[in-house]
């Protein structure tokens, strides 16, 4: 009798004993991607992962970490070792990862001069749903007179989020980048001297069109950079 009870007790405590191997992958992969996504240092806390066990290794290879990683709080890579923190970015960017698309979208805009990739590496971004890629490509389109009109609908999703918000994001994303002012260029300023005075009890600025909004956001932009 004791000895079954013993078998029994030994099974029951097999049953209740939870390793990490006993759990299921995709809820290891989740778990990971938590992490990354969180982190403050996602880079170096992926690597010491790795190094733990076989199955946090296997998790930290799979496409949702790629897409889930923060690269932004890396910055400081970005300065010791621009190399490996660009083929990283470009390693996330491939597998869909927003912020890595956004960060060389800014890359090959700001700092290399390459418009069109930058605009597609944006474009990706978008699609990912980061709202600071919208704004960025939308004041670029602006910038330009035949693209005017689609960069204001781009502005116009932004608006309820607030452009202060996101311009300053953008801005503190682009300062990291590069050292290099880049000038507005010709834009035409409204002649109407009450345009963007502040009125009323929020003290918001008023403006007689949209494109006198836009415009203004646009010289804002250039001018903090
Ligand atoms: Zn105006």
């Amino acid at each position: 009798m004791k000895t079954i009870e013993r078998i029994k007790k030994k099974q029951w405590r097999a049953k209740t004993t939870t390793s990490i191997e006993s759990l299921p992958q995709d809820l290891i992969v989740e778990i990971v991607a938590q992490l990354v996504s969180q982190s403050a240092t996602p880079i170096s806390d992926l690597e010491k992962l790795q190094m733990t066990c076989k199955m946090f290794r296997a998790a930290s290879k799979t496409k949702l970490i790629g897409q889930r990683i923060s690269l932004k709080k890396e910055w400081n890579l970005h300065w010791w070792n621009k190399r490996r923190y660009f083929a990283i970015l470009e390693h996330c960017a491939a597998v869909g990862n927003p912020e890595a698309c956004f960060i060389l979208g800014l890359e090959n805009v700001f700092n290399l001069g390459r418009m069109s990739l930058g605009l597609c590496y944006l474009e990706k971004a978008i699609i990912g749903g980061y709202g600071a890629a919208i704004y960025t490509m939308g004041i670029l389109l602006f910038g330009d007179h035949r693209t005017r009109q689609m960069g204001m609908q781009l502005l116009n999703r932004i608006r309820a989020v607030g452009t202060d918000t996101v311009r300053r994001d953008v801005l503190e994303s682009v300062r990291m980048i590069t050292m290099n002012k880049r000038s507005p260029g010709q834009i035409e300023r409204c002649t109407n001297p009450t345009c963007g005075r502040v009125e009323g009890w929020n003290e918001r600025q008023s403006f007689c069109s949209e494109i006198c909004q836009w415009t203004s956001e646009y010289v804002e932009f250039y001018t903090n950079m």
